[in-house]
């Protein structure tokens, strides 16, 4: 937004644009600051230092101000917010159907390629599948060591945000559905798998909302592009963009690998080089499910819990001094889940041709057999996990009983089509 950034110290008044990305760029001379704090210095040095004033200016974030409210102000906003959000796993804090106010549309042209396909490749997911690996911090790399080489398996820990003082740079609403059917998705197979997310941006409110998610389904890489061409006609039909992508990491933590931030990285780049005008720049994200990882460090024995697949949303913060190697710091993407009305029909056909796809595959989970030698089957498993993502008329609400009575038949009826889906012997 032009100019929406002010800042005002010692008489002189300072305006600047406030990017998707969460950078700062400064009317009339253009130049981009990373930060709020960096761009006030730069200000600030642009004043002769006559004053006896001049150093205390106080912080950046409390003299700045975007459409005229403190920076700060915002930033407290975002975490009360984030308080009650969840990270990873978590629990549904939004009750609202997932329709948002006439967001805008802004073309759907585009769609990045995800560089290899892993349903159906088991080599591929070996890679990222060792549940014995350590995950490093990005504070551990020595940037300036230009020898300093990371396995591209390497993980490392997402933060959030307001760990290196930043605010996320936009909002994210998902849907139930989405997540829903990655989740069933990512169930189907031991190996990884892969798709993409669509939905709609608003630059006005730089709000991301993800509608639906379009799993990847190739028998072969060479169907790759007929595969992707699909998708892309789906999406246009539907007035949805390209927002993000999403892939499992099946027994291992949510966390993105070296691999997965350069992904991540290059996508974010070919956002930015498909766009003339910064103001038609879309985000976009990666999420990251881990159906079959056991979380059992986090001390926490609730069992439904423990079933429940771990989801993390990233965004890769752009580190400057790495040269050309390509990584970033890869930040935790905060996000709301918009609980759906009911499970659509679009839903509902893909979970069927999914389930069909998967079923001839050699590493099709079969979903009787007991998960993690506990009394638990796999498909108990997977409706643990696919409770917290129901849509409103399959959730319980004790306080009405008739309703109630409907609504378990209705439940008993998802489930037993998809206990056909997944061949389970009752
Ligand atoms: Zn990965």
């Amino acid at each position: 937004m032009d100019g929406s950034l002010t800042y005002e110290i010692l008489g002189a008044k300072f305006f600047g644009d406030l990017l998707a990305n969460g950078f700062i760029r400064m009317s009339g001379t253009n130049q981009v600051f990373a930060n709020p704090s960096s761009w006030a210095n730069y200000c600030r040095s642009t004043i002769p230092s006559t004053s006896k004033d001049h150093k205390n200016y106080g912080s950046a974030w409390s003299i700045i101000r975007y459409l005229g409210k403190r920076l700060d102000s915002y930033k407290l906003r975002w975490y009360r917010k984030q308080k009650k959000q969840f990270t990873l796993g978590g629990t549904i804090i939004n009750g609202q159907n997932c329709s948002v106010n006439t967001p805008t549309v802004i073309g759907s042209d585009r769609l990045y390629k995800l560089d290899k396909i892993s349903a159906g490749d088991p080599e591929i997911s070996i890679l990222e599948n060792n549940p014995n690996e350590n995950i490093i911090n990005f504070n551990s790399i020595d940037l300036n060591n230009k020898d300093f080489n990371l396995d591209d398996r390497t993980k490392i820990a997402c933060v959030p945000f307001n760990s290196v003082f930043c605010l996320q740079p936009f909002l994210v609403t998902i849907s139930t559905n989405v997540l829903l059917l990655i989740d069933f998705h990512s169930h189907l197979i031991s190996t990884e798998v892969n798709g993409y997310l669509a939905g709609l941006w608003d630059p006005r409110t730089q709000h991301l909302t993800i509608t639906q998610a379009f799993p990847l389904r190739c028998k072969s890489s060479k169907e790759f592009d007929s595969c992707t061409l699909k998708i892309k006609q789906n999406l246009v039909q539907k007035g949805l963009i390209l927002v993000g992508w999403y892939h499992s990491h099946p027994r291992t933590a949510p966390h993105p690998s070296i691999a997965d931030i350069k992904r991540q990285l290059k996508y974010q780049k070919q956002m930015l080089a498909t766009k003339k005008d910064v103001r038609d720049y879309s985000p976009c994200v990666g999420l990251i499910c881990s159906p079959f990882y056991s979380n059992n460090n986090n001390n926490n024995n609730n069992d439904d819990i423990k079933l429940t697949t771990l989801f993390q949303m990233f965004w890769v913060m752009p580190i400057f001094t790495m040269g050309n190697r390509n990584i970033g710091r890869p930040m935790q993407i905060s996000y709301q889940i918009a609980r759906d009305a009911f499970l659509t029909q679009d839903l509902l056909v893909e979970m069927r041709v999914l389930a069909a796809h998967f079923a001839v595959h050699q590493k099709f989970i079969k979903f009787n057999d007991t998960y993690n030698g506990e009394s638990t089957s796999y498909w108990n498993k997977l409706q643990e996990s696919l409770k917290t993502k129901l849509p409103r008329d399959l959730v319980e609400q004790q306080s009405q009983a008739v309703q109630n009575d409907i609504q378990q038949q209705a439940l008993m009826h998802f489930w037993s089509f998809l206990k056909n889906l997944l061949l389970i012997s009752t």
